[in-house]
Order: C-alpha cells, then structure tokens, then sequence
C-alpha cells in the first residue's frame, strides 16, 4: 500500500493541517475533507472512520487524499469558525463572494481567501488532479450534491436513508461546492450527517457507504 502523510499548512493558531493520502497520484484523485466547520465534529469521526479503514486495506485504483481536520481550530474550540472567528465555508473566492454576513457565524473573513486553511486548501487543489470532492459536516441529515455527481450521491443515499438536496435552502456564498464546480469544475458531494449522531453509528451504515461509492467512482474513472 501507498500511504503518505503531509502537513499541507497552519491554521490561524499555528496547529498543522494534516493531510493523508493512499494510492498512486496518477490514479484518479479523490479529496476527502472533514472538520471544515470545527463544531461539526460528526464529519471529523467519519473522516477518522474512513482513515482507520484505507489503513487496514486500500485497494481502490484511486489516489485519495483526506484531511479528516481543515479546521482543527474550530474542533479545539468547538466552534464552526477557525481560530480568527472566520468561517471557511464563506471563505472561498467565488464569483459570489460577500464580505456581508447575517450572523457572526456566518464571518466570511476580510477578503476572499483571507485564511490559511483555505490556502492551504486551494493550494491542495492547485497540486493534484483532483476529480471528486467529498466534504463532510453535520447538520440536518441530507447530500447536497454539486456538479454530475448523482449516482455517487445516489448510492449514499440508498445505503444512508438520507435524501439528496441540491440546493441547500439559503445562500452560501464563498462554499467550497460553490468554489470547487463552478470555478474548478470538481463535482462535489457536502455530505451532513446528524448533527448529534452517535459516533457508535457512523461505521454503519455510513463509512460503508463511502466506501461503496469510491468503489463506484472507481469504476466510473475506468471506463
Ligand atoms: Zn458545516
């Protein structure tokens, strides 16, 4: 088995950005984040779910490359922002950018890519070929899918029970969905678990079923 692990930068209170990747780079790239939003820390354990899995076995013809933590300041904290109050998710620069915000919450920074995790990011994305994104948070319980990424988000959906939403009901600008299909053409999967979800219930059905779909991703990169 391939496997690297990479510190792909710092966050705003200095803490590495770990990166780990399985496979060869000149298979399909598939990016796995989670932890963009600190208080989420559902996706976190899901990410560390999946890690545990690729590195009992990988064996996809898939170079995947997961940041189980873009915001480990955010899950220091408990908060959704990072350790400047920023969040990422409002932080990438798209054409619909706004440094307007309804709830601190919301903080989408000074200027579009004002933050080092979201350099980081894009530096990522810059660097590798990347074909597919998943990234995971919590929230209510749904797959909001940007780009043709259906039959991905079919698939989680039949083995989640989740229903597929591609428009998650308010704006979001700056949003990695946003930023990594219409301006990077990534098809990309936000994938919100329960928020609350205990953490003995995300193996199944959930990790299962990312593993199910990079094995269809698989075999849709091989035709
Ligand atoms: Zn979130």
């Amino acid at each position: 088995m391939n496997f690297i692990t990479k510190i792909i930068g710092y966050s705003a209170l200095n803490i590495p950005l770990f990166s780990f990747e399985w496979g060869l780079p000149n298979h399909p790239t598939v990016l796995i984040l989670g932890g963009v939003h600190g208080n989420e820390i559902e996706g976190v354990t899901l990410a560390r779910h999946l890690q545990a899995e690729f590195l009992k076995s990988f064996t996809f013809n898939l170079h995947v490359i997961l940041v189980p933590e873009l915001n480990p300041d955010g899950v220091l904290l408990k908060t959704r922002g990072n350790g400047n109050s920023v969040d990422l998710n409002r932080n990438l620069p798209t054409k619909d950018w706004s440094s307007e915000f309804s709830e601190t919450k919301y903080n989408p920074g000074p200027s579009p890519m004002s933050e080092p995790e979201n350099k980081a990011l894009i530096q990522l994305i810059e660097q590798n070929n990347i074909k597919f994104i998943f990234s995971l948070h919590s929230w209510h319980p749904l797959i909001n899918p940007n780009g043709p990424c259906e039959e991905v988000a079919s698939i989680l959906s039949q083995r989640t029970g989740y229903k597929i939403e591609p428009d998650m009901g308010y704006p979001t600008p700056g949003c990695l969905g946003t930023f990594a299909f219409r301006e990077k053409n990534i098809p990309t999967i936000t994938y919100e678990l329960e928020r609350g979800l205990s953490p003995a219930k995300i193996p199944n059905p959930h990790t299962q079923a990312f593993i199910e779909s990079l094995k269809l991703l698989e075999e849709q990169f091989s035709k």
